[in-house]
């Protein structure tokens, strides 16, 4: 089976990498691929965090990474993946993880929405914290693989001048 893994990813955090890890051990392959037009105005560009993420992931041999537009469940069948895979980290995610699942449902009942629970010791995890810390010059080592940190480094440093 296909699994389908859509986010922004900006960056790809060691939440997200646990969750690949565990998606890459249930299905055959998992397509972990970078939603590109989020109304959010991203930090890095759609390249760029496939790249990040093709990095932290080469350790898994049946995962690959993508970069689609529109909707997800049509980029799915596109792929023929039959499942979609979500984080929930907190309470806070269900409501929206939900309201999107069963959205998703409507436009194609034949794609499965397969909810993660994210390991404890990430789920105070985003993308969004991690790039605040690494705006402010604190250590996101703990929190992000070593060359998105080189990458937020030299985004925030490149910023400043
Ligand atoms: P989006 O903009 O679609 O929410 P994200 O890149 O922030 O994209 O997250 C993609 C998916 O990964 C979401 O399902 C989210 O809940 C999950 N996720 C985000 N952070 C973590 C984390 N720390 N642990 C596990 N799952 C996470």
């Amino acid at each position: 089976m296909i699994a389908l893994y859509p986010g922004s990813f900006d960056p790809i955090t060691f939440g997200h990498l646990d969750l690949i890890e565990r998606a890459s051990r249930l299905y055959a392959r998992v397509i972990v691929a970078v939603a590109t037009d989020s109304w959010k105005q991203p930090l890095f560009g759609v390249d760029k965090r496939q790249d990040q993420i093709a990095l932290a992931t080469r350790h898994l041999p049946n995962v690959e990474t993508a970069s689609f537009m529109g909707l997800t469940v049509r980029f799915a069948r596109q792929r023929q993946a039959e499942v979609l895979i979500r984080g929930l980290r907190a309470v806070s995610d269900f409501e929206l993880e939900l309201q999107m699942a069963q959205t998703n449902r409507t436009l194609g009942a034949d794609l499965e929405t397969v909810f993660l629970v994210t390991a404890a010791e990430y789920s105070f995890l985003s993308s969004s914290v991690v790039r605040e810390v690494a705006r402010l010059g604190g250590p996101v080592s703990h929190l992000v693989p070593a060359h998105v940190e080189r990458d937020l480094t030299e985004y925030f440093s490149g910023a400043k001048r």
